[in-house]
């Protein structure tokens, strides 16, 4: 991103510029609507108004003088963007604890066979790869596990904020392609956490999300990786055993 789309703001500092209605940077519960620009399809931070400006918006039919003139769009940095888009986004609260809870049982009922089955705790090491969406568990230097996986997101323990693997660009898109699933679930059910790419978290919304997203997969494990400031989350959808090379020495030979 370049310098001219940055702002500086007392509160967050230097931060995106973003964009949002007159009427939500100081309104409460007035709906928190995103626009999608083609453009930029995983931006972090769409524009957004208000419910108020979505239904002048649906009476013109698009933006034009008076959708604008009505919404009057701001500029604020991207803290406050995610400040006010909390304080205005108004959902099905209990549709979504629903969610999670029965997600969270998901993920318990298979994880216990997953770490089991495959002794997930026994392992030297472990590498990913995004090119080829695999997590290898290996031994001595000889790979004993490999896994097909899907990345869900991260966590900045530096930032506190969680973000999805879709929004971040230094993914590929074969680790990340499947978490845009949750992306449309989260649109669809108007989900602040599943429709919105970055937001304020700690390691307990990552396995939220990884929950979730394990549930909706049906995937049959997850894993969680630490980085540099955080954690990286991810879901397990196949696992199997590497097969070892027989032994060809001699005195293997030599035994028989
Ligand atoms: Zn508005
Ligand atoms: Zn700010």
């Amino acid at each position: 991103m370049s310098d001219d789309n940055k702002v500086e703001c007392g509160v967050h500092g230097k931060t995106s510029a973003t964009f949002i209605c007159q009427h939500l940077s100081n309104g409460e519960g007035l709906g928190f609507n995103m626009g999608f620009d083609p453009k930029k399809p995983d931006d972090l931070y769409p524009d957004a108004w208000c419910d108020k400006c979505d239904e002048v918006l649906e009476k013109e039919g698009e933006w034009n003088d008076a959708s604008e003139a009505f919404a009057d769009i701001r500029l604020v940095c991207s803290g406050c963007y995610c400040d006010i888009r909390d304080k205005n986004w108004v959902q099905d609260d209990e549709g979504f604890t629903n969610l999670v809870t029965s997600s969270f049982e998901y993920l318990q009922e298979i994880q216990d066979a997953f770490m089991n089955t495959y002794k997930i705790g026994d392992h030297e090491r472990w590498d990913w790869y995004q090119e080829t969406g695999k997590l290898i568990f290996s031994h001595d230097g000889e790979p004993m596990l490999e896994c097909e996986i899907d990345f869900v997101g991260t966590v900045s323990t530096a930032s506190d904020t969680w973000m999805w693997a879709w929004a971040n660009n230094a993914l590929t898109e074969k680790i990340k392609a499947n978490s845009r699933l949750i992306r449309e679930i989260g649109d669809e059910k108007h989900f602040l956490k599943l429709a919105s790419a970055h937001w304020a978290a700690d390691e307990v919304d990552g396995w939220e999300m990884t929950a979730i997203m394990a549930k909706i997969i049906r995937s049959i494990g997850a894993y969680r990786t630490p980085s540099d400031n955080g954690f990286v989350y991810m879901i397990v959808n196949k696992a199997s055993w590497v097969k070892q090379k027989k032994s060809n020495s001699i005195l293997g030979f030599l035994s028989k």
